[in-house]
């Protein structure tokens, strides 16, 4: 299977990270169990001592270096004895200071030879089933683009700061969220009136949490819905039944616009299908609204707004219209 190199890439950046991961566990360990038995400590600075100092050392005495050599083979043995029976001895357990690679079979390297590795494979296949469905947007969402001075620094009474100093703290949260996430993270729910940012710091969050190795799928209300009807109705394509296997099961779920949906008996049950599936497995999801509590409460069933007000964490949204200050 040829794999696109985008996703070669990101596959490859995950088991360099796991790598890493195993390595920095290692090193850890390692100094926890200095601490706690610091001959461990000596005899691992002695052991690295090579037998080529050793026997450069007979050298410059003019020895001969086979009776040093001996000697050194034999001190490297008795050292690596003590270190086994502290280690045997110890409360750590057996695998607490285990070296060894991440995959037996490559060593960690993905590569056998000329052919990928088994290890490299799986996650290209788990790669290829992230890929981003349908990230719209115009290839400009970053954070380093949000342009906080289209926001007013005038204070509101209303909301006790000025919009700028809310959208700064959302800006923190969102970015601290994208570069933090994992399957465990909270699900957001980005509410606001239409024109403050919500798409672009969501796309924001989308680009960032997919370039790190994550599935995500990024849709507006309506087309997933219309992927849900497509199914109902005989309809699908290929294309919509993958949707809806990722709907549920990726990573993070960015559903845009909800509000802008027609409300039907039919769309409200798969928006709920599809929110609460979700939070029984735990996969966070963001959704961004035009709707405030109270519109949420009058547009959707209690069972859909206790699930919105009450797991998911409220981002707030204010100001004037960006894209006309834009202009
Ligand atoms: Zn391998």
């Amino acid at each position: 299977m040829a794999y696109s190199e985008e996703v070669l890439r990101r596959a490859r950046a995950r088991l360099e990270a796991s790598r890493q991961e195993k390595q920095e566990t290692y090193e850890a360990h390692l100094q926890q169990a200095y601490a706690r038995y610091p001959r461990l400590q000596e005899i691992d600075r002695e052991l690295r001592g090579t037998v080529a100092q050793v026997v450069a050392a007979a050298f410059r005495k003019g020895e001969d270096p086979t009776a040093a050599i001996t000697a050194v083979k034999e001190r490297n043995l008795a050292l690596q004895r003590e270190r086994e029976w502290i280690l045997d001895a110890s409360e750590l357990d057996p695998d607490f200071l285990d070296n060894t690679p991440i995959c037996e079979t490559c060593g960690g390297t993905g590569y056998v030879g000329a052919n990928m590795c088994e290890c490299l494979q799986e996650l290209c296949r788990s790669e290829q089933k992230k890929e981003i469905s349908s990230l719209i947007g115009t290839g400009r969402e970053r954070f380093s683009a949000f342009r906080l001075d289209y926001y007013s620094d005038r204070y509101d009474p209303n909301i006790g700061a000025s919009p700028r100093q809310l959208m700064e703290r959302g800006l923190q949260i969102c970015k601290a969220y994208a570069f933090g996430f994992t399957q465990q993270s909270p699900s957001l729910l980005f509410s606001g009136s239409t024109g403050l940012g919500k798409t672009f710091l969501s796309g924001c969050i989308a680009r960032t949490v997919a370039d790190r190795g994550f599935s995500v799928v990024y849709d507006t209300v309506i087309q997933m819905l219309s992927d849900y009807e497509s199914d109902k109705f005989g309809e699908s394509t290929e294309e919509s039944r993958r949707n809806l296997a990722r709907y549920t099961s990726c990573d993070l779920l960015i559903i845009d616009d909800l509000g802008t949906e027609m409300v039907t008996q039919f769309s409200v049950s798969a928006l709920y299908n599809v929110l609460n599936t979700r939070l029984i497995k735990g996969l966070p999801t963001i959704v961004s609204t035009n709707l405030d509590s109270e519109g949420i409460r009058g547009r959707y069933t209690p069972q859909i707004a206790s699930r919105l007000l009450g797991s998911f964490e409220l981002i707030p949204f204010f100001g004037e219209d960006i894209r006309l200050r834009g202009k």
